[in-house]
């Protein structure tokens, strides 16, 4: 029988989407009914998902086999009881290029003080030699699929990377901490501290005073994983009193941060629109097409979020 794939996300996905998604699902041999209307959801087989979809009650979709989240992050999802199928993330090429260019760019702008030649056009010739990467400690909190490469590529730049994930990793070039016993020296070696963690109960407000102060003076933090991950106060009193020399910040508490935040006005924060990485329709459809291949020929689905550990 024909499987039934309801996109439930914006009409301006479905946009992006429908060519794309039709395209890859051809490519993989499969023969699908793809709409952005649920029709009968006991006629539906798989659900592509992001957060901004109104559904958020699964119950009626009895036939359902798995739902196929849009996004990286799964925290507006993951908790859902009604949902009683698998659910996978998006682990896409075009996700984690993107995630890979927005950090080495935030990690060469401060490493290189890029932000002094442009405030310093002023006709005074004065010479200011930063330090060769090697020589500046750069730590990535988080060492899945988008952590991994950010920080395999930073080694390729020759910055020493201290990486750190819940369960011990090997990566090629990085050196890797885990657990809570590694997180005090991954912080106390990072001159620049990038965070690439998922948000869930063990992370949620990880970045709070005591670990802020672990940071060596006028470390820099870039944050594309989620607001949540930091507490904003302890962050702007740390900027405040100079323990910290800048924050870039992509992800917030609240999206979009609201006018007033005082992230927007601050000298030492830079904020960028939840841009870091955007899944890129064409490479993410394919990842799409393959999970519902797979689930049609009764094989494993790629990515699948542990509900349990909230990823
Ligand atoms: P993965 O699930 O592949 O990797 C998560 C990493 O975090 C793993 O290394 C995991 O450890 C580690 N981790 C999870 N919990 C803990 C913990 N309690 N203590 C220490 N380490 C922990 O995620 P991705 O790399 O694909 O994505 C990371 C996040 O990036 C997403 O969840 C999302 O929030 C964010 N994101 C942001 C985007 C943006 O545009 N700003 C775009 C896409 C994603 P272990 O290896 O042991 O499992």
């Amino acid at each position: 029988m024909t499987p039934k794939v309801l996109f439930a996300a914006t009409d301006t996905a479905w946009q992006e989407y429908e060519g794309h998604l039709g395209h890859a699902l051809a490519a993989a041999g499969i023969e699908a009914e793809l709409s952005p209307e649920a029709g009968p959801p006991e006629t539906v087989d798989y659900i592509v998902y992001a957060p901004s979809s109104k559904l958020k009650d699964f119950t009626p979709f009895t036939r359902l086999k798995a739902v196929l989240n849009l996004w990286a992050g799964v925290e507006h999802v993951v908790g859902n009881q009604t949902l009683r199928v698998p659910l996978a993330r998006m682990v896409d090429q075009g996700l984690t290029e993107g995630m890979v260019e927005w950090v080495t760019g935030h990690v060469l702008r401060h490493h290189l003080n890029i932000d002094h030649a442009l405030s310093h056009q002023s006709g005074e010739w004065v010479r200011h030699v930063p330090p060769l990467a090697r020589h500046r400690p750069v730590t990535v909190l988080g060492l899945g699929a988008l952590g991994a490469a950010s920080a395999q590529a930073l080694a390729g730049l020759n910055f020493p990377v201290t990486g750190w994930s819940r369960t011990p990793r090997d990566v090629a070039g990085i050196d890797c901490l885990s657990g809570p016993a590694g997180l005090e020296e991954a912080l106390a070696r990072a001159e620049i501290l990038v965070l690439l963690l998922p948000l869930t109960p063990g992370t949620e407000d990880l970045i709070n005073a005591a670990h802020i102060d672990q940071l060596p003076r006028g470390a820099v933090i870039l944050n594309p994983g989620r607001g949540r991950l930091i507490d904003d106060d302890a962050l702007l009193a740390a900027l405040d009193a100079g323990h910290l020399g800048h924050a870039t910040l992509d992800v917030f508490r609240t999206e979009p941060l609201p006018p007033d935040h005082p992230f927007w006005a601050h000298p030492k924060v830079t904020v960028t629109p939840h841009i870091a990485s955007e899944t890129r329709p064409d490479t993410a459809s394919e990842v799409i097409a393959e999970n519902i291949r797979r689930g049609e020929a009764g094989e494993p689905f790629l990515h699948l979020v542990d509900r349990d550990r909230g990823y």
